[in-house]
């Protein structure tokens, strides 16, 4: 028995402590953590600059509300909009909140209700986002969920143009899905949704929760396709594991939120921002980015010879944001022996194992999780039934 609800699928190891790429677990064995608490710790654990900033702020000030003036949260906003198309940031405590900021923003913002976004898409566990999410794993029971979500295929351009109205507020998008597969947006899909937008006057929601602050080799993953943004999601990495979420949006909507028209108590807690301010101070340094980058290709220049052996079907993401298509729907039996040599690593649906290492990972630690995956991947298919 646990007093605990049983809404997890925990794995039977709790990790202690962690430096770096390297946790350790209660018995003292060390794993290379390539899950980065799901795209979260993306400076890696503990890392010294953003224990500082947070210590130096518990000194002075844990919370005091948005009752006051934040200048702390001005500079951060500042930081996060700069060289976008975006101009304001309203701070939440997670990714799940900064959609429904979002949803409640468009909303406001068109006059109108419905929401195209995508199968397989994940946009978060509260009503509103739940409603918005491309998976029905994530829906059952819990019906009747919000109407004026209208799903339509990933990548697939007749089908958003016939989802796309005169009632339409938004389409909401991952650039690269992360729960959903690691399947990355078209060029020729990008192209079409910046086009229904500027045709049709309909928002463009990015929901950059797992693709944000640098993950992907640029500060957003939009960055790297012809999609102009209206509203930018945050969270996850956003403060390397201190909760914090934003929603970042254009200038013309600034009327839109008026006073009172949406909060929450947390939201840019001083805590808080003083670690996402240390985060993207050091996170969208251009020689940073370039590192990410670099780190990215050698990773996928060490996974090669798996895919060239026919072990997996694919290798696909950007930055290190990368997801291997397995031959079988035995992801968690991969991850799972993975584990066991000492690699964590994280499922995305039944044939994915995604890898997320910190964007710190050294090139050693690349080398040692290569060749652990080399080592389990085609075991995992010589075994595996037909
Ligand atoms: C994780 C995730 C969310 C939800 O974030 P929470 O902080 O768990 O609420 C939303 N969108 C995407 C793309 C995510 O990966």
């Amino acid at each position: 028995m646990t007093s605990l609800f049983n809404n997890y699928a925990r794995r039977p190891i709790s990790i202690v402590k962690g430096q770096g790429t390297i946790v350790e677990d209660q018995t003292g064995k060390s794993y290379l953590d390539f899950t980065s608490g799901i795209a979260v710790t993306n400076l890696g654990h503990a890392h010294p600059a953003i224990v500082e900033a947070l210590q130096k702020q518990s000194e002075k000030l844990w919370h005091i509300s948005n009752l006051f003036e934040s200048p702390a949260q001005e500079k951060l906003a500042e930081a996060l909009v700069a060289d976008t198309p975006l101009a304001h940031a309203f701070f939440c405590n997670s990714g799940a909140e900064a959609n429904e900021a979002a949803i409640k923003l468009a909303r406001k913002h068109t006059q109108k209700h419905v929401i195209i976004t995508f199968e397989k898409s994940f946009h978060g566990r509260t009503f509103g986002a739940m409603s918005a999410t491309g998976q029905d794993k994530v829906k059952q029971g819990f019906g009747p969920l919000l109407e004026s979500f209208r799903n339509v295929p990933f990548n697939d351009i007749e089908a958003l143009k016939s989802a796309a109205g005169d009632d339409t507020a938004a389409i909401m998008i991952e650039v690269i899905q992360g729960e959903g597969g690691v399947n990355v947006l078209d060029q020729a899909f990008s192209d079409a949704i910046k086009e229904i937008c500027e045709e049709k006057g309909i928002l463009l929601i990015v929901d950059e929760v797992q693709t944000g602050i640098s993950r992907t080799g640029t500060r957003y993953a939009y960055e790297q396709t012809s999609l102009k943004p209206d509203i930018v999601t945050l969270a996850k990495g956003l403060g390397n594991g201190f909760p914090i979420g934003a929603m970042l949006g254009s200038q013309e909507m600034f009327e839109t939120f008026g006073p009172g028209s949406h909060g929450t108590t947390f939201g840019g807690n001083p805590l808080a921002v003083s670690a996402a301010q240390k985060v993207t101070d050091i996170a969208f340094e251009k020689a940073f980015i370039d590192e990410v980058n670099e780190k990215s290709e050698y990773l996928l220049q060490l996974l090669q010879p798996i895919l060239d052996s026919g072990a997996v079907k694919a290798v696909r993401g950007k930055g290190l944001l990368l997801g291997i298509e397995c031959n079988t729907e035995d992801a968690s039996g991969i991850v799972q022996k993975a584990e066991n040599a000492g690699l964590l690593l994280v499922p995305a649906g039944p044939s994915v194992i995604r890898l997320l290492p910190p964007l710190t990972v050294t090139k050693q630690e690349l080398e040692q999780a290569a060749s652990i995956l080399k080592t389990i991947i085609p075991s995992t298919v010589s075994t595996a039934p037909e």
